[in-house]
């Protein structure tokens, strides 16, 4: 099998597993306890919150994990959200996740916020000129993510930031795609707020957090036991949380080599399939996306003949649960609702390797003729 679906999940690492074996055997605690196995669990959560905050250049006390990515955008949004009394107004952009776009309608639904919803240009990057018009003096919340989950395109996150600062809006960033690829310096990227998952980076599914920065308001979403300082009750994933920073410990592949090998598969995946339509930016992308549309074919089919042949990648995003409407993300770059239905997205790790990618660029050459040939 050749795994080109790194941006739907990665496999969890061996020395992940092997950090965490302790955390749901003999040390499996609940670090509320106070005997000694609690206090060993709650030892070892301190200790990887620690190198989460050292990887964000943030106080430990700015990490509050959570069960992925999912969570961490919903209390961001909701939390912040609720939590700033300076007006009812969100702005975000039109290619975010669902897990932000329907946290903020939710707001919208049951809370009388307003929301716009900047676009984006042909490669997916924000509208820069739509967005400084968009503040107002009563946004309470700018989100905009960092790299996006289909297409790649990495915003210009700081600029954005800078930008909301000047009228004291703050700012959240999903950077559930960078993590692994871009630094996350929340000083650097001078975002309030960042969420991100275990399960992209290769810990396991279940686990991630929310950075928010120390003097940002937030209400909590889950409550109960007041776990992590009151903003995220209940009892702690201590073993997915060392695993989260066992996975943080070996992150930091190699982004340049593995977007020069994707580059090589960009262009001969064009050449060999002419009527190929490379979708997103050509520069501000996150090294492991390369995503295509196939006009004249239907994604689904293309991937279905790749994966006869132990290629596996993903039509769009894998990310929302049984979907046949063509992707919010492509429609935002103006492509054409039948054009959108035939997109292939191929993400790559820093383990697949050149041969492999030359090998997956012949076999999509033969499903598109095979495709094209039976009409589909
Ligand atoms: N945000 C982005 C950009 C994503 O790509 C994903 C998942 O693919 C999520 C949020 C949701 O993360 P999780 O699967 O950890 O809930």
């Amino acid at each position: 099998m050749i795994y080109l679906d790194s941006a739907a999940t990665t496999a969890t690492r061996r020395e992940v597993l092997e950090a965490m074996w302790p955390y749901l055997t003999g040390e499996f605690g609940n670090p509320s306890s106070h005997h000694e196995l609690g206090e060993s669990a709650a030892a070892a959560l301190k200790a990887a919150r620690a190198t989460v905050a050292a990887w964000l250049g943030c106080r430990e006390s700015e990490v509050i994990f959570t069960s992925g990515g999912t969570e961490s955008d919903n209390l961001a949004i909701k939390g912040i959200a609720l939590a700033t009394p300076r007006g009812r107004h969100l702005v975000t952009s039109a290619i975010e996740h669902e897990a932000v776009l329907e946290s903020c309608r939710y707001l919208e639904r049951h809370h009388g916020f307003e929301l716009t919803i900047v676009g984006v240009d042909g490669e997916g990057m924000l509208d820069l000129e739509q967005y400084e018009a968009a503040l107002r003096p009563d946004t309470t919340l700018v989100t905009v993510m960092l790299a996006n989950n289909e297409i790649g395109a990495v915003q210009p996150v700081a600029r954005i930031a800078e930008l909301a600062h000047a009228h004291g809006i703050p700012v959240h960033t999903d950077a559930v795609q960078a993590a692994g690829w871009l630094d996350l310096d929340v000083s650097r990227l001078g975002v309030d707020a960042l969420s991100f998952s275990g399960h992209k980076l290769g810990a396991t599914k279940g686990i991630g957090a929310l950075y928010v920065r120390g003097r940002v308001p937030l209400e909590a979403v889950l409550h109960g036991g007041g776990q992590e300082r009151g903003r995220r009750s209940g009892t702690e994933n201590v073993a997915g949380a060392v695993g989260l920073a066992a996975a943080i410990g070996l992150a930091g592949a190699s982004g340049r080599e593995v977007a020069a090998r994707r580059d090589a598969f960009i262009a001969e995946v064009l050449s060999l399939v002419p009527a190929a339509v490379l979708t997103g930016p050509t520069h501000d992308r996150l090294p492991g996306n390369a995503s295509f549309c196939f006009p004249g074919t239907s994604g689904e089919s293309i991937l279905l003949e790749l994966g006869a042949h132990g290629i596996v990648c993903s039509a769009g995003s894998a990310c929302a649960v049984g979907s046949d409407e063509p992707s919010h993300v492509l429609l935002a770059l103006g492509i054409a609702p039948e054009v959108a239905q035939t997109a292939v997205r191929f993400s790559l790790d820093a383990s697949v390797t050149a041969a492999q990618l030359h090998e997956v660029a012949l076999e999509i050459a033969g499903a598109y003729e095979r495709v094209r040939g039976l009409g589909r």
